[in-house]
């Protein structure tokens, strides 16, 4: 039977991404759909060694990934140190910098599920749960 549910917001896909736009969206008090195909929350990050790793400058991105979006790339490196410092905000533990990942890189380790478990809080405890709805394991949104 058809159903409908009225959302301020639609978020496809609980990785760092959904995830973090969730974390905005809860914060400025939307009404707040999220819906991921699979099980579980952390996308692709789940395989990875938890270093939120960037290009150290636009020319390293460019040269890296010359069919990128200039424009993407651009705000990428622009936003990124701010962005590690929005994870420490929200009170992840991200480490120092490494410097020379994948040799032209830079890098802050910080705990996936850590972040998990963060997001989950804010998200769905500290923000009125009402606002914020998770679907997990749904037929992929095509
Ligand atoms: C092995 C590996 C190691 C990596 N190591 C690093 C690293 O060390 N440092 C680093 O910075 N980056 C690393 N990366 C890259 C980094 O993990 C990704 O860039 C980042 O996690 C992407 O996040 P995302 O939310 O944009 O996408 P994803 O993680 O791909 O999340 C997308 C989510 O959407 C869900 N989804 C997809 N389609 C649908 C649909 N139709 N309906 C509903 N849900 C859907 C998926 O199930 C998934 O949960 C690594 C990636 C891999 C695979």
């Amino acid at each position: 039977m058809a159903s409908s549910t009225a959302t301020d917001v639609l978020i496809i896909g609980c990785g760092m991404s959904g995830l973090s736009a969730a974390i905005v969206c809860a914060e400025a008090g939307r009404r707040t759909l999220i819906v991921e195909k699979s099980d579980s929350l952390g996308g692709s990050a789940m395989l990875s060694a938890g270093m939120f790793w960037a290009p150290r400058d636009v020319a390293s991105a460019h040269s890296t990934i010359p069919f990128g979006d200039p424009t993407l790339q651009e705000t990428f490196i622009a936003d990124y140190l701010n962005a590690v410092q929005w994870m420490r905000d929200q009170g992840v533990d991200v480490s120092l910098a490494f410097h020379g990942i994948m040799s032209i890189g830079i890098g802050y380790p910080f705990k996936i599920m850590e972040f998990i478990d963060k997001a989950e809080e804010l998200i769905f405890i500290n923000a009125n749960p009402l606002r914020c709805t998770l679907l997990l394991s749904l037929s992929a949104v095509v």
